[in-house]
C-alpha cells in the first residue's frame, strides 16, 4: 500500500487491541524505513460510541414497526421486548419524542416516555438487530464524557510507540478537544489532534471546534447518522471552507471507494467523489473498510492515487482560493506571495519549504499554490504529520544555519530523490535563524546546481 501512494496510516482504536496497533506502528515504520517514504501514523480514538448489549444466546432480535421496546442501561440478555444500551445517563439524557438509530440508522426508534428504569420506544423503521450494535440519539444532548478510559490507554499507548497524530471520535465541543490535548500532555507528549465531525453538535460549534484543533476530519459515516443524508455534502463543504480558514489539514473520510471492499473496480459515483473532494480542497482522501478488510486493499489505493492526480491535472478555474490572512502572520504573508510568483513564472517548478515544526509548510500548503511543495524539516515525527497535508512532499534534511548551506542542501537533497534536476527553478522559503516557529522571513528564487564530488556547487 505504501508503494501504491498511501502517505498515512489510520490505527482505528474502536478495533483491535491496544498491542495490535502498537505491532502495527512498528511494522509501518520498517516498511517506510526500507522505502524511505516519511508515512504519518494516526491513531484513531474510538470516543463515546454507544452500543446495544448482548441478546438472549446472542440470537438476531427481530424488531417489528409499531411494537414497543424499552432501553436499559442495565445489562440484560436483549429481547424483542429489552435491550441494553450501555451508557450510564440514558434514562436522564433522553426526551420523549427523541429518535433513537441503531445499526448505522437501518432501524429506528422514537422515544415515548422514561420510567424508573428504562426508556420506553416504539419502533418506527424495524429490521434484524444483532448484539453489539452502534446507537444514535441524533436529537439528544449526551452528557457523556469526551474521552472513555479505553481512549486514554490508546492515548497512553500511542505516545509510548511514537504515534504522529492522534484523532478524536464524537467531538461536541472545543473543550471536548482541550481534553484530548491536556491527556496527550498529561502522558508525556505534544502531538496535533484531528477532531473527527461526526456528531450534530460538532456542526454547531464547527469553527470553534476546527479553530482548537490541528486538523479535521469529515466523518461522514456517522455523521450521516446525526444527519440526514442531504445535509451530509452540504457539511462536508462547510467543513472544508473552515479548515481553509482556520490553516489546518482536512481529511475527508468514509465509503470513498466502498465498493471496493469487494470488486476491483469503483463506482463512477465514487471515482467522482474522490475527485469532487480534491476539487473541494481536502489534503487528504481516506480509506476505512476498503483496505482494513477489503478484498483488494492495493488496488484500491492504486485507484485513488490515480483517481486523485487526474482531478489535481485538471483542478477547475479559480477553485484554489486562499484564506484570508493577518497582517502580522508574516508565514502566510510570504506564503500568499510564493503563490503570485508561482502564478506569474510558469519556470518555477516548485516550492522548498525549510520548516523546523512543519507550521510554514502547512500555511503554503493553505495557500494552494498549485506546483510541489517540498517541506523539508530536521524532526523526523514534522516530517511524518506534513504527509497529511496537500501537495506537500515531506523531506528530511539536517539542522541548518545559513543561506549558502540551506540552498546547498536544497540542490542536494532534491536532486538526491530525483524530484528536481539541474537546470530547474524553485522558490525557497525558510526562516533563518532556523528555529523560531511563525517568523519565516526569506524567500528566494532559485536554480538548481549540480554539486559536486566535494561538496561545492558548480561555478
Ligand atoms: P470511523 O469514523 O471510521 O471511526 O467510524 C469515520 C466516520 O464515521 O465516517
Amino acid at each position: 500500500m505504501i508503494d501504491a501512494g498511501m502517505d498515512v496510516v489510520r490505527l482505528n482504536t474502536s478495533h483491535g487491541v491496544i498491542e495490535q496497533h502498537q505491532r502495527t506502528v512498528a511494522l509501518v515504520r520498517e516498511c517506510a524505513e526500507t522505502r524511505d517514504r516519511p508515512i504519518g501514523v494516526l491513531m484513531d480514538l474510538g470516543g463515546p460510541k454507544l452500543r446495544t448489549g448482548p441478546t438472549e444466546g446472542g440470537r438476531p432480535l427481530n424488531l417489528v414497526p409499531g411494537q414497543v421496546i424499552r432501553l436499559t442501561p442495565g445489562l440484560v440478555d436483549g429481547t424483542e421486548e429489552l435491550l441494553t444500551v450501555d451508557y450510564p445517563s440514558l434514562l436522564e439524557d433522553v426526551q420523549p419524542g427523541d429518535p433513537v438509530l441503531l445499526d448505522d440508522g437501518h432501524i429506528e426508534l422514537q422515544v415515548d416516555s422514561t420510567t424508573d428504569d428504562a426508556v420506553v420506544c416504539s419502533i418506527v423503521h424495524g429490521g434484524v438487530l444483532a448484539p453489539n450494535k452502534g446507537v444514535a440519539f441524533p436529537k439528544s444532548n449526551l452528557t457523556m464524557p469526551a474521552l472513555t478510559p479505553r481512549d486514554l490507554e490508546a492515548i497512553r499507548a500511542g505516545v509510548e510507540c511514537g504515534v504522529d497524530l492522534f484523532a478524536m471520535s464524537f467531538v461536541r465541543t472545543p473543550e471536548d478537544v482541550d481534553k484530548a490535548r491536556i491527556a496527550v500532555h498529561r502522558a508525556g507528549a505534544d502531538i496535533p489532534i484531528v477532531a473527527k465531525i461526526e456528531r450534530r453538535q460538532a456542526i454547531e460549534n464547527l469553527d470553534d471546534i476546527i479553530g482548537e484543533s490541528d486538523g479535521v476530519m469529515v466523518a461522514r459515516g456517522d455523521l450521516g447518522i446525526d444527519l440526514p443524508p442531504e445535509e451530509v455534502p452540504i457539511q462536508q463543504r462547510r467543513i472544508v471552507a473552515s479548515a481553509a480558514r482556520n490553516k489546518v489539514p482536512v481529511i475527508t473520510a468514509t465509503q470513498m471507494l466502498e465498493s471496493m471492499v469487494n470488486a476491483p473496480r469503483p463506482t463512477r459515483a465514487e471515482a467522482s467523489d474522490v475527485a469532487n473532494a480534491v476539487w473541494e480542497l481536502a489534503d487528504a482522501v481516506m480509506l476505512s473498510a476498503e483496505t482494513a478488510i477489503g478484498r483488494f486493499p492495493v488496488q484500491t489505493v492504486e485507484m485513488m492515487d490515480r483517481i486523485i492526480r487526474r482531478a489535481e491535472a485538471n483542478m477547475p478555474e479559480g477553485s484554489a482560493v486562499a484564506a484570508p490572512h493577518s497582517p502580522d502572520d508574516h508565514s502566510y504573508v510570504i506564503a500568499l506571495a510564493a503563490r503570485t510568483i508561482v502564478d506569474a513564472d510558469p519556470n518555477l517548478r516548485a516550492i522548498v519549504s525549510f520548516t523546523r515544526s512543519g507550521y510554514s509548510a502547512h500555511l503554503m500548503s493553505k495557500a494552494y499554490p498549485g506546483v510541489p511543495i517540498y517541506g523539508v524539516s530536521p524532526d523526523p515525527s514534522v516530517v511524518r504529520r506534513l504527509a497529511l497535508a496537500r501537495s506537500v512532499i515531506p523531506v528530511y534534511g539536517d539542522h541548518i544555519v545559513d543561506v549558502d548551506e540551506l540552498l546547498a542542501a536544497v540542490d542536494e537533497l532534491l536532486i538526491e530523490k530525483g524530484y528536481v534536476s539541474p537546470g530547474h527553478e524553485v522558490l525557497v522559503t525558510g526562516s533563518l535563524p532556523m528555529g523560531i516557529e511563525g517568523t519565516t522571513n526569506f524567500l528566494k528564487l532559485h536554480r538548481v546546481r549540480e554539486m559536486m564530488d566535494d561538496g561545492h556547487d558548480e561555478a
